[in-house]
């Protein structure tokens, strides 16, 4: 059984998928603590789902892209059967994950959008950093989410100790919801002339920041 807070059917909201329909599995718990999460209502209660139940709920959606996200989809045992199923019946599966758990379990028909924290998010001492070196160029997206210079500052000194543009299919930098100005991140990326992309959360623009399950 796995603990899912969410089933639902929306638009894909961030990495280069963003603007796609896709099915969202969203699992509940997370073991990290990000000061900045959008996701804690995650954190307690959900409901207990069989394999089974996930499979028919995902089914009747119809949708091709598929993404199991959280809290922390891969605190849960069974979550990895979960994407190996989903993978078994060809959907085209993203795996969001905080970056504390290690991916190397996860079905390599995945793709992995992997967070790595920064230091305003508090859990930056948490990062699993060999999950960076099982990063396929071909399908892995890196997301860092800044909430100020020292992020920014951060996710460079990364991106170049690990060789992130050239190892990850996308590098992600995302703005901290309501922690950083739009235009001074959007300058501090246009002139770093590195391959990385500034997305924005699309859902949150769409519906607003406080719903959920859209
Ligand atoms: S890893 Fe994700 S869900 Fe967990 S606390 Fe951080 S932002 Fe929230």
């Amino acid at each position: 059984m796995l603990r899912v807070t969410e089933i639902f059917r929306s638009i894909q909201g961030e990495s280069t998928h963003a603007g796609r329909p896709c099915t969202f599995v969203r699992l509940t718990g997370c073991p990290m603590r990000c000061t900045w999460c959008d996701s804690e209502y995650t954190f307690t209660g959900g409901d207990h789902f069989s394999l089974a139940q996930i499979m028919d709920q995902v089914r009747a959606f119809d949708c091709t892209l598929v993404e199991v996200t959280g809290g922390e989809p891969l605190a849960q045992r069974e979550a990895f059967q979960l994407i190996k199923t989903l993978c078994d019946e060809n959907f085209e599966v993203l795996i969001e994950t905080g970056g504390f758990v290690s991916t190397e379990e996860v079905d390599e028909r995945a793709a992995i959008i992997l967070d790595i924290k920064c230091p305003a998010s508090g859990e930056a001492e948490r990062n699993h950093w060999p999950n960076l070196d099982r990063l396929r160029a071909d399908r892995d997206e890196v997301k860092f989410v800044v909430a100020n210079q020292e992020d920014w500052d951060f996710a460079c000194r990364v991106i170049a100790a690990h060789q992130l543009e050239q190892k990850a299919s996308a590098v992600l930098i995302s703005p901290a919801w309501g922690l950083i100005d739009l235009k001074e991140l959007a300058d501090l990326v246009a002139a770093s002339g590195l391959r990385v992309r500034m997305q924005l959360q699309l859902h949150k623009y769409i519906w607003g920041p406080e719903v959920h399950g859209v």
